[in-house]
């Protein structure tokens, strides 16, 4: 049998190089990772707090940096997948040569999970997120579409108000020219899926209600906040929302934006389930 020259980071190679070997503990970090990227964190800032929790790195590298965490990221041999490569060429990552090969390694997260993260990354929240600390501030990011131009609708911060606007309407590209406040709409979404009815048609390991609670109570803000952005993104297949509600008359391009109109709706999707629509709560 061909012996084995090389093998991922957060795996282990036999010794005699015929197998690899399941590092539970390594692979735990490669979970918190994804976990993290799904939730929204970039990877600038998930290096950070691998570093601050003095993780070790899997490499000769004593700290994480966000290439690390970049490419593992994308690398499909996280869920076992193996890219023969042509070396021959002198390029320094290989020339790819023949299909993948599935099942290859030990997987270390699910194909569930690696898509996720690969949706959220695609959205580009990486780098702009990253950067601006830890206060994951939008936890539907990447989830978030309109309901009148089916376009990206995205977290606007001017001063104090933050909101939830069509891009379009940002970039004055036109759609009807409303927005959600963001705090008015994370309470109504969070409200609506911890519905009793509902909680009953989620999976158990969607335990958002438990989340929110923890939020409510002030216990790891941070952590919890991630915890819920990523059980959004493996609950949700499609947020959609209707900023001025379900039948609004159009706007004028050069129309202010208004926020919270009372007609306003959310259109939510779950994987592998039904559509509801839903109102905003009155919580002022
Ligand atoms: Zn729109």
């Amino acid at each position: 049998m061909k012996k084995i020259s090389a093998c991922p980071g957060w795996l282990g190679l036999a010794q005699d190089r015929q197998s690899f070997i399941f590092l539970p503990d390594k692979a735990k970090v490669v979970q918190k990772i994804f976990q993290l990227c799904v939730g929204g964190v970039g990877s600038y800032t998930i290096a950070k707090v691998l570093n601050q929790q003095s993780v070790p790195p899997f490499g000769p590298s004593p700290t994480w940096d966000q290439s690390t965490i970049d490419n593992m990221l994308r690398n499909r041999a996280t869920i076992g997948e193996h890219q023969p490569k042509d070396w021959s060429g002198g390029v320094k990552k290989g020339t790819p040569t023949g299909k993948p090969i599935a099942n290859y390694y030990p997987a270390v997260v699910d194909v569930a999970t690696f898509e996720a993260a690969q949706r959220v990354r695609k959205q580009n929240l990486v780098c702009r997120r990253g950067r601006k600390g830890e206060r994951l501030s939008n936890i539907f990011a990447g989830l978030t579409t309109c309901f009148y131009c089916s376009g990206p609708v995205k977290f606007h911060s001017n001063g104090n108000a933050k909101s939830l606007i069509c891009e379009s309407v940002i970039r004055g590209n036109g759609c009807i020219r409303a927005g959600w406040t963001y705090e008015n709409f994370e309470v109504s979404v969070l409200q609506f899926l911890t519905h009793p009815a509902l909680a009953e048609l989620l999976p158990p390991d969607h335990a958002i209600v438990g989340l929110t609670q923890n939020v409510e109570s002030g216990n790891h803000r941070f952590d919890m906040r991630i915890e819920i952005a990523s059980a959004l993104q493996r609950m949700v297949s499609a947020l959609r929302l209707a900023n001025a509600g379900i039948e609004p008359t159009s706007t004028l391009p050069e129309a202010q934006i208004r926020r919270d109109k009372p007609e306003r709706r959310f259109q939510i999707s779950l994987r592998n389930g039904p559509t509801f629509m839903g109102t905003p709560i009155f919580r002022y």
